[in-house]
């Protein structure tokens, strides 16, 4: 059985259902009186104790790690270089798969419910929906049409109008369209290096995935390409989950709702942006957020 098989529908952005309470207005007394409660938020991932190993066990880069990513939202994950943050990135799309002696030792990923090391999910699927964008913007030399529409043509597709529907939208949502429109067949190593990577972000968006991520999407770009990556990421979290490695403090405040924290292969502290960055409930937050080492 496939990944996608194995899952319940999920929609994004899912209407209120017929049994959500009906919005109450603000002035209601009963509704004054009562203490707030807190919003229960939906976790897309939910990671469990999980240990990671590149020496098939002898020693652990990732140790018991819980955390679970909300849906919907962007998600940061901060830290010293070397503390394990991209390799937990890419546990979530089995992306360390493809190294030899690379080893989960412990725990387990859920992604929308399904445990993405279940022997029977497959990891080809897992990507498809775990989409990644990488630190060098890597297109295929292509061109700007053929890159986005790679995902699809794999899948099979053939049919031209689906295939430029599909190139249109992705490119309109990474906000390249109006830039390339009228040089779609041109070779997409001709972009600037930030139109490169808006086009690598639309190749991961054509084939729909649910979560996208993303391993410091924007260290090797310029300040200004950074910003338009930066708004890109905005307007896309209302679409996909994101969650992005980053050691630009200041980006993970710009760009995220949550932020992880992890010094030496541990998960120090996870909570609200500005939570971890204002209030931090760590010292050792608190003195990395503080610049005091790292
Ligand atoms: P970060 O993203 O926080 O900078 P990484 O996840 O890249 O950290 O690396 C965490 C640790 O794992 C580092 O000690 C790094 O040297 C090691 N590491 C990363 N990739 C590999 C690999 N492919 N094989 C062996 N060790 C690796």
């Amino acid at each position: 059985m496939s990944f996608v098989e194995t899952l319940e529908p999920v929609t994004m952005n899912e209407p209120p259902t017929e049994t959500s309470p009906e919005p109450v207005a603000a002035s209601s007394p009963a509704v004054a009186a009562e203490a707030p409660r807190p919003v229960e938020e939906e976790a897309l991932i939910e990671i469990e104790n999980l240990g990671f190993s590149y020496d098939l066990g002898k020693t652990e880069t990732l140790r018991d790690i819980s955390l679970k990513i909300p849906k919907g939202k962007v998600t940061s994950f901060i830290g010293p270089s070397g503390c394990g943050k991209s390799t937990l990135l890419r546990c979530l799309n089995r992306m360390n798969d493809l190294i030899e002696t690379a080893k989960v030792t412990r725990g387990t990923i859920k992604i929308m419910g399904q445990d993405i090391h279940a022997p029977d999910v497959d990891a080809i699927e897992l990507r498809k929906k775990v989409g990644m964008v990488f630190q060098k913007y890597n297109p295929f030399p292509k061109s700007i049409y053929e890159n986005v529409a790679y995902g699809l043509r794999i899948q099979g597709i053939k049919t031209r109008s689906v295939l430029d529907e599909a190139v249109e939208r992705s490119l309109h949502h990474a906000a390249l369209w109006e830039e390339v429109k009228d040089r779609l067949n041109s070779s997409a190593l001709g972009l600037s290096g930030g139109q490169q990577q808006r086009l690598c972000i639309a190749r991961t968006i054509a084939v729909q995935p649910e979560v996208i991520l993303m391993d410091e999407p924007c260290s090797a770009l310029d300040p200004i390409a950074t910003a338009r990556i930066e708004e890109l990421i905005a307007e896309l979290r209302e679409d996909f989950t994101i969650v992005i490695v980053t050691h630009n403090m200041q980006q993970a405040t710009r760009v995220s709702a949550r932020t992880a924290f992890f010094y030496l292969g541990e998960l120090i502290e996870f909570g609200p942006t500005e939570t971890v960055f204002g209030n931090p409930a760590k010292k050792q937050t608190e003195d990395y957020v503080s610049g005091r080492f790292g």
